[in-house]
């Protein structure tokens, strides 16, 4: 069965938009083994809406269409179905009582551009709105079902899942379960994990590669007579995987990378404190960006200039001028301090030149330290040459961090 979804919107059409329900949506039934054919987008245009509609008709047995359903005058989804099904357009006094009850729940009043929203094609039947006032409607055309449903993302998803994943995936064929799974790793280059991974023989699942910077995701697709098949074969080539990779791997369930360093820290009932120059607090920002974070996360602390260094952190101010605020010797002072001021168990530092300018022959933009310190077990330090624009070192600088916190949890029995 071969799905299409057709985004809708001028500003969809003008690069304003970036058109994430497709994104979404497409990855969610991929996921489900259903498989999205076709993907068109098409401006807020009543003619071009019904050829899009009309040449979707004849090569998909499903199409979902999003956006176009607002109460304003350049929303023409309704209109243009109704043109393109034959069926005039209705209106549903149901519909309209629930618009008005929810407009007035939020303190507004419904005006009558809000009728329009309760207008639809005779033949179809509504899809409900429990968000917003755009409800959805439905209809079936020559053996192919229409879904239209609203462009804003938050109402979008709920409706998708709620009312019309549960019928594409009873339609589809049962016979045979697909189904993809997602491995992230951190650390190495993709050519590298390719190569670690070159002579696996993995039973009936196929390997895809994707970079998503800084992180290195591979894609496992399979399928079988029924799920317990399925999980079966992912399990013995996760397996396989992970022999090949060790710590490399760090989900295999869609879990981040700050999220499975935090699952460890709990675990381990580890405590943590950052010290940062080049990424600017990004590390911090990533730590709590779990909820709970603050049983592991004590305080982090920004600390750009030398002087702030000092005076937060006592480095030492002959170090600073000796070896450089981009320095072993700086990041292991950053790190023991902050650990020692919040009483945590591990203390991090980072500096490092993010550039574009800053660089010398000595230390280039992408040098970068990072200082690990921990209670018990002293103090280390690495160094990093990275690459990329400021945005990028800032990332992958904080993703480091956060790894060798991880690696750290993982070793520490
Ligand atoms: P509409 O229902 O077409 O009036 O869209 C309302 C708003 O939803 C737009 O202004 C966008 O901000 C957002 N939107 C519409 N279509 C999409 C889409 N395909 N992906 C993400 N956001 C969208
Ligand atoms: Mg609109």
């Amino acid at each position: 069965m071969s799905i299409e979804i057709i985004s809708t919107g001028n500003e969809i059409m003008a690069g304003l938009t970036l058109d994430t329900n497709f994104n979404w949506a497409a990855s969610l039934l991929t996921s489900k083994g259903i498989t999205v054919g076709y993907h068109t987008s098409v401006s807020d245009n009543k003619d071009h809406l019904i050829s899009s509609f009309k040449i979707a008709s004849k090569r998909a047995k499903a199409v979902i269409v999003t956006g176009g359903l607002g109460p304003t005058e350049d929303d023409l989804s309704s209109i243009s179905a109704s043109e393109f099904l034959s069926s005039e357009l209705v209106f549903n006094q149901q519909v309209h009582n629930s618009i008005c009850e929810k407009l007035k729940s939020r303190g507004r009043e419904p005006n009558e551009n809000h009728k329009k929203q309760a207008m639809f094609p005779e033949a179809a039947e509504t899809i409900e709105n429990k968000v917003g006032t755009a409800w959805g409607f439905k209809f079936e055309v020559d053996g192919t079902w229409f879904y239209f449903l609203p462009g804003v993302p938050r109402e979008f998803k709920p409706m998708f899942t709620e009312m019309v994943l549960p019928e594409l995936e009873s339609a589809l064929d049962k016979n045979e379960a697909t189904s993809s799974k997602m491995l992230k790793t951190f650390g190495l280059g993709e050519s590298e994990v390719a190569r670690r991974l070159s002579g696996l023989k993995l039973d009936g699942v196929d390997l895809g590669y994707r970079l998503k910077f800084p992180e290195v995701h591979l894609r496992l697709v399979t399928s079988g007579n029924s799920e317990p098949e399925v999980e079966k074969k992912f399990h013995s080539s996760i397996d396989l995987i992970s022999g090949e990779l060790g710590e490399y791997l760090f989900s295999t369930d869609e879990k981040t990378l700050e999220e499975a360093t935090a699952e460890l820290l709990l675990k381990k009932k580890i405590t943590i404190a950052t010290a940062e120059s080049c990424t600017g607090g990004l590390l911090a920002s990533r730590l709590t960006d779990i909820p709970g974070s603050s049983a592991y996360f004590l305080r982090g602390v920004i600390t750009y200039s030398n002087e702030a260094k000092v005076e937060m952190l006592r480095v030492s101010e002959k170090d600073l001028g000796k070896y450089g605020a981009v320095s072993s010797q700086v990041v292991e002072q950053m790190a023991e301090e902050v650990r020692k001021l919040s009483g945590s168990d591990i203390g991090i530092g980072i500096s490092g030149i993010a550039g574009p300018g800053g660089g010398t022959p000595a230390k280039p933009v992408g040098t970068v330290y990072i200082g690990f310190s921990h209670k018990d077990k002293g103090v280390f330090s690495k160094k990093y040459n990275f690459q990329g624009l400021r945005f990028e070192i800032k990332t992958i600088s904080s993703s480091a961090a956060i790894d060798l916190v991880r690696k750290f949890c993982l070793n520490d029995v």
